[in-house]
């Protein structure tokens, strides 16, 4: 849609060149949600794309993904063989409720910068232990995990005017076994629960992450595969019958009953 309030966009070539910020600023990536609604309190939109940060650098240390990088170029990426959970990224991206525009103009940094229960390069990046460099506006980096960037449904550590520069996977979470269970109350609609588990080779770090069923995302770690009472109860002790996201994709009751299910079945398939 036309936003009709903004009266300027910026395209800077370096962060240095927005100087004071102003809170009828917004940051402009994909632009995918921020032209799907009126913006009244917004008038200036300052462009990310020409700061030219590369998409996607691979390292022995792991995966640095741009925040401007754009979904589809996250679909295509391919890893060495030993980092098994590349195809996740491809799983992740097709649950995502996504139109023809979302899928070539959103970017991984919007979707996880929006911080919906539902935002699936939110789970990847949570399910792959990311670590997220934010850009304060005075200030040095800072970095924060991607399970602690989301702090309630759309709702995250950003401060006033601070950007999310990249995400960074470490290789070690990269080179793990994974499942994944995606479930949603309507074909192709946006997702009731989408739970992931990673583990390593000999079973050990077994880490399991709820999101969509939840507010933000919840990871549970264990030093070994759980057994199946291990893994309910942790599950009991970490998330109360209230503590799931209601909401016209599904009940919390609905939310709960998945989580325990698909929790399950993951917990089998690593086993
Ligand atoms: C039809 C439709 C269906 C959708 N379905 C889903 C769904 O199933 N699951 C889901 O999660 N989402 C869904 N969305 C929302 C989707 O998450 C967003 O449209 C998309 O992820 C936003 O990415 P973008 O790059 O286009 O961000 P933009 O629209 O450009 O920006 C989104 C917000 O993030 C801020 N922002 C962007 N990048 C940064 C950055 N690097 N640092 C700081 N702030 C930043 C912007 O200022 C803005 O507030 C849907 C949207 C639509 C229109």
């Amino acid at each position: 849609m036309n936003l009709n309030t903004i009266v300027e966009v910026k395209r800077p070539t370096s962060t240095d060149e927005i100087g004071q910020w102003r809170d009828s600023y917004a940051w402009l990536a994909g632009g995918t949600w921020l032209f799907s609604e009126p913006q009244v309190a917004t008038d200036t939109l300052i462009d990310l794309e020409h700061l030219g940060w590369p998409a996607l650098t691979a390292s022995a240390a792991g995966l640095e993904i741009a925040a401007t990088c754009r979904i589809v170029d996250l679909h295509a990426f391919k890893g060495p063989a030993e980092w098994r959970a590349v195809p996740l990224f491809g799983d992740c991206i097709n649950a995502f409720l996504m139109s023809f525009k979302i899928w070539n103009a959103a970017t991984v940094g919007g979707n996880i910068c929006m911080s919906l229960p539902a935002g699936a390069m939110i789970s990847l990046t949570a399910a792959l232990e990311g670590i997220c460099t934010l850009w304060p506006r005075d200030g040095k980096p800072r970095d924060v995990t991607v399970v602690d960037f989301v702090t309630a449904n759309h709702a995250n550590v950003l401060a006033r005017g601070e950007l999310l520069r990249s995400i960074r996977l470490p290789a070690a979470a990269l080179a793990k076994r994974y499942a994944m269970r995606q479930v949603s109350l309507t074909h192709l609609g946006r997702s009731a629960a989408l739970i992931i588990g990673t583990v390593g080779d000999k079973g050990q770090d077994f880490l399991l992450t709820v999101t969509a069923a939840t507010p933000r995302p919840v990871q549970l770690r264990f030093n070994k595969t759980p057994s199946a009472a291990e893994l309910r109860q942790a599950i009991d002790d970490r998330l109360p019958a209230d503590g799931y996201f209601q909401d016209v994709h599904g009940s919390a009751a609905y939310k709960r009953h998945l989580t325990y299910y698909l929790s399950e079945q993951i917990r089998a398939e690593l086993t």
